[in-house]
Formats: structure tokens, C-alpha cells, sequence
């Protein structure tokens, strides 16, 4: 389904109401568009700048539907909205990105599935059902290797390192005993991200690829531009369009690379806007939640304008409670989430630092 471009006023529900939430929020509100927000919490993040916002579980038909009555197209901002909650919601209003680009993203195999029948590059992998199976698939994958779950993973969890065939028993405990593929560990030169957007026409604008940094699984920096020639720059933005238009897809994507001896292995895409494209609030015009919600209100969507070198540092835990200090560092820009909980691990905002294109040191 497609929409007629969206006019001022119109409204966009968005499923999830977290940081992702908050800043597409914030955007759509730019282009003088309203946000509703759908979420099982009472006070999500996003719900300080939404124009509306339903507490709804995601098995409650009612609410979905209710909800889905009340706006002109429903997008989501984390890729574990279950795929079933959309019943309820594509009778009454446009999803986007397409449910297959959701449902292919929630389950490891699938999505490796998926990129290898594209022509993709992957890690070398093996479904694994039990811990009896790890043994043979490190024989295929190698060691060392990296079991991980199969569905709800994000930011290192749901993952166990595999050093050898007698690691597998506690491995398969450490990811909870449940189905998960076993994937060999790449030694990268370094992971980069593409962030690319596609319309309902199907115009696609990619920005050029930002290099990630992870620790302990999760995205700790991203810096544009990235250290990687030209070539690998444009076969990453490539084969991310190459996943877009395999799906019909409406909004914006983020797709992760290993990259290693100039070779791209995918790592894994996201059906939404991306941590590592938040350079581009500060970076690019326009941003990719600008982007994101061009694409899915039928605006028109051209290329994205890298105007400035960034590097982007996530504030994990109790990194934010250096949040003021970071509020007098000249040349950054601080975001924060409005979390009124700290906890380890969680994402409390970001900074991007910006230098003039070229410039950065
Ligand atoms: P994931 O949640 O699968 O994206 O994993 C998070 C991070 O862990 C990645 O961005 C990498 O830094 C690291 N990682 C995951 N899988 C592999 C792998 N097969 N080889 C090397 N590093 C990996």
C-alpha cells in the first residue's frame, strides 16, 4: 500500500517510543508533521515531544486498531515490535518499512538467508538447535566463533563467545539454551555502517558510510568520514541499495559491514533508523530521521549532503552524568534522551563532535 504525500497536520504513529521515537519525533514535528506514539510504557521517551501517545500492550488488537484509526501511515522504531501486532494495524494504515523487511530482521537465519540469496558476502555461519550441533558447525565455521540467538538480540546480547568444541555446553547455556546460529568471528580491518533511505517511488539516497567502533557488543563511536577508500565506500552503499530495492522498501535502513582485506561482509540491518546515523544530525542534510520520515510521508527525498566531518560517541550508563561537562565542549552537540532511569549499558544519549569537512584532526 502507498500513501498520497502527507500535508501539514497530518500524522504519523510510530511503534515504540524510545530514543528512535524521540528523535523522528522531533523531525516529522520540523515539516510540520504530528507524531502519535504507541507503547507499552506509560512515560516512553518519546512521549515529551509526541503530539499524542497510547499505552498499549503489543497483543492488544483494540488498542492497535484504535490506534491505526487515528494516523495516516504507522512506522516503527526498534525491529522487535512483534510482527503479529501489525494485523491489527495494516487494515486501517499504511506500514512502513514493508512487514517482510521487520519479520526477515527479527530472526538471525532468516536474515542470512536473505542476504546470501542476494549475492552478499557473510560471515560464515550454521544454525544451531542444540549444544550437540556446536561442535560440527565450528568445523564449518571455524573457531574462534560467536553463537547467537536467533531472535532478540541487540547491542551484544544473546550472544556467547566460542573458543572450541568443549566451550559448547556453556555457550548454549549463556544464550539461554534456544534456537541460534553459530557465526565465525572476522578478524575486520573495521566495521562500517551504511545508512541509506528509499521512497515510495523508489528513489533511493544513501549517506556515505560512517566507521563504528563496538566494545563489549555495543556501538560505542561512529566517525565519518570513514577510513575506507572510495570503492569500498560505493560497493557498501551498493549493496545496501541492492537490500532496499529487494524489498520494496519505504523508510530508512541501516546496514552494518565487516570489512576485511577491502572485502564487505555483512554484518546485519536494522529496518529503521540506525545508532550509527546519528552523525548525520549534525553532519548531512537532510538527517536520517528527516529522511526517514520524507520517505514514508511521500515527500520527495534527494541525496543527502555530507556537510561536516563528525564523530559520534554514544553516553552509555553513567557515562551521562558527564553530560554537562560535554555541554561546555566547544564545536558538540549533546542530545540526551530524557531516561529519568541510569542503568549499565543503556543508552542515555549521544554527542557528536563537528569539525568542517575536512578539518576534523
Ligand atoms: P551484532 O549484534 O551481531 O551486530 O554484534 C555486535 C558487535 O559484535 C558487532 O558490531 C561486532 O563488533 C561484534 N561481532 C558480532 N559478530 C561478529 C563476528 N562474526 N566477527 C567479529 N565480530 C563480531
Amino acid at each position: 500500500m502507498s500513501a498520497a504525500p502527507l500535508k501539514e497536520g497530518a500524522v504519523i504513529g510510530i511503534l515504540g517510543g524510545g530514543q528512535m521515537g524521540r528523535m523522528l519525533a522531533v523531525a516529522a514535528s520540523r515539516l510540520g508533521l504530528r507524531v502519535h506514539v504507541y507503547d507499552p510504557a506509560a512515560h516512553p521517551p518519546a512521549g515529551d515531544v509526541a503530539w499524542k501517545t497510547t499505552q498499549g500492550d503489543w497483543d492488544d488488537r483494540g488498542a492497535l486498531g484504535a490506534f491505526a484509526d487515528a494516523v495516516d501511515v504507522v512506522t516503527y522504531e526498534f525491529e522487535n515490535v512483534p510482527e503479529p501486532s501489525l494485523d491489527a494495524i495494516e487494515a486501517a494504515a499504511p506500514v512502513f518499512p514493508p512487514r517482510r523487511a521487520l519479520a526477515i530482521s527479527q530472526d538471525r537465519l532468516t536474515e542470512k538467508e536473505f542476504l546470501t540469496s542476494l549475492g552478499l558476502s557473510i560471515a560464515p555461519y550454521k544454525p544451531v538447535g542444540a549444544a550437540g550441533d556446536i561442535p560440527s558447525a565450528l568445523a564449518a565455521t571455524g573457531a574462534p566463533a560467536i553463537l547467537k540467538t536467533r531472535r532478540l538480540g541487540y547491542d551484544g546480547k544473546g550472544q556467547a563467545p566460542v573458543a572450541g568444541a568443549e566451550g559448547a555446553k556453556v555457550a548454549w547455556a549463556a544464550i539461554g539454551a534456544q534456537p541460534a546460529v553459530l557465526e565465525g568471528r572476522i578478524a575486520f580491518d573495521c566495521e562500517i555502517s551504511v545508512i541509506a533511505a528509499r521512497g515510495q517511488g523508489g528513489a533511493t539516497a544513501a549517506f556515505e558510510p560512517g566507521e563504528n567502533l563496538h566494545r563489549e557488543g555495543i556501538l560505542r563511536t561512529t566517525k565519518v568520514p570513514a577510513s575506507v577508500s572510495a570503492d569500498t565506500a560505493a560497493r557498501a552503499v551498493q549493496y545496501a541499495e541492492r537490500i532496499l530495492s529487494a524489498l520494496d522498501y519505504v523508510g530508512v535502513i541501516g546496514v552494518e559491514f565487516f570489512v576485511q582485506d577491502g572485502a564487505l561482509l555483512v554484518n546485519e540491518f536494522a529496518p529503521r533508523v540506525h545508532n550509527s546515523g546519528h552523525w548525520t544530525q549534525n553532519g548531512a542534510l537532510p538527517d536520517q530521521f528527516e529522511a526517514h520520515i520524507r520517505a514514508i510521508a511521500g515527500w520527495p527525498l534527494p541525496p543527502p549532503r555530507r556537510i561536516a566531518d563528525v564523530e559520534m560517541e554514544n553516553l552509555i550508563g553513567e557515562d551521562v552524568d558527564r553530560a554537562a561537562e560535554h555541554a561546555a565542549d566547544p564545536g558538540t552537540a549533546l542530545h540526551l534522551y530524557g531516561k529519568a532511569e541510569t542503568r549499565p549499558g543503556r543508552k542515555m544519549g549521544h554527542l557528536n563532535r563537528v569539525w568542517p569537512k575536512g578539518e576534523a584532526p
